[in-house]
């Protein structure tokens, strides 16, 4: 009689991150916690099967409702008191993606991305005209930003949280995904929007890898950096590890700080900075979970 083999068991990975942000003297023991049972209900989300995408929404979405990083409730407000968030999503399947900047006024900027991709024939909408949109399909609505927002709560700058967010993933069909969300750099311009939700620069997927940034966006968005990840792995024929380093570099030499994590086809999973640390989870193939700010 032959026996048929058990299938192999489909490869899954994500990576988190909360943002390349962090002081020496402050503790972030709270944040890695986070990260580690946000890594853990990932994992196991991908076990059963789930979507890529939906996992690097959940992931992207717990963190901004957390209020301990600089995204959704953590966010700061701009130069004028405002506060207007950015955020991205890419679906590797078809490169589908969708992304808002400026938005101002809800709890989840990365169900607003998601809801661009899935229900507009656009990429990227913008200020007013995006939080009309939010608010047409019924997101929900931050009631009273001066009540909702950690920052204008916060008794000095030490306690008010620091970093974009960003989830990648590998799903057991294949797929892959990002997602990032941010309200930008601490005292921006009124208007100014980041690498975040511009795709390629803060976040992408494609079919050989899924990509976050976080860091000055400015110099992230000079250098394409997130795009420029998959680039090197295609052109350059470099393993995903390589391509993240050749990113950051180029994103250092023009001048910026920041980190990159992603995630590739293969399982394969990157996280490296040029900051001072920079707040990560990782889930690696095969199941182990690593997290931690260096
Ligand atoms: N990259 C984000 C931005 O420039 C900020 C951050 O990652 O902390 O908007």
């Amino acid at each position: 009689m032959t026996r048929t083999s058990p299938a192999a068991t489909p490869v899954t990975a994500l990576v988190l991150h909360g943002g390349a942000g962090v002081l020496a003297d402050r503790s972030y023991d709270v944040e890695i916690a986070h990260l580690r049972n946000l890594a853990e209900e990932g994992r196991a989300a991908l076990a059963a099967g789930a979507d890529a995408l939906d996992v690097v929404c959940d992931m992207v979405r717990a963190m901004e409702i957390s209020g301990l990083y600089v995204a959704g409730k953590g966010s700061a407000p701009n130069r004028a008191g405002r506060y207007e968030l950015d955020a991205a999503v890419m679906d590797g399947r078809g490169r589908r993606a969708g992304a808002v900047s400026a938005l101002e006024g809800f709890l989840s900027p990365v169900d607003a991305a998601r809801a661009v991709m899935d229900h507009t024939p656009h990429v990227l909408l913008a200020g007013a005209g995006a939080a009309h949109f939010a608010r047409e399909h019924g997101l929900a609505a931050v009631r009273d930003p001066d009540g909702y927002y950690m920052s204008a709560a916060a008794p000095d700058s030490r306690a008010i949280p620091t970093g974009t967010v960003g989830a990648v993933a590998l799903d057991a069909s294949g797929a892959l995904a990002a997602a990032t969300s941010t309200g930008g750099t601490l005292n921006k311009v009124w208007g100014r929007v980041g690498d975040t939700p511009i795709i390629g620069s803060g976040t992408w997927a494609d079919e050989r890898a899924a990509v976050s940034c976080t860091g000055q966006g400015e110099f992230f968005m000079r250098a394409n950096a997130a795009a420029d990840v998959s680039a090197r792995v295609r052109y350059a024929g470099s393993d995903l590890d390589a391509a993240v380093q050749g990113a950051l570099d180029d994103v250092g030499a023009l001048g910026g700080e920041g980190g990159i994590i992603a995630v590739d086809a293969s399982g394969a999973v990157s996280a490296r900075y040029n900051s001072p640390g920079m707040k990560h989870a990782i889930v690696h193939p095969g199941g182990r979970i690593t997290a931690g700010v260096k």
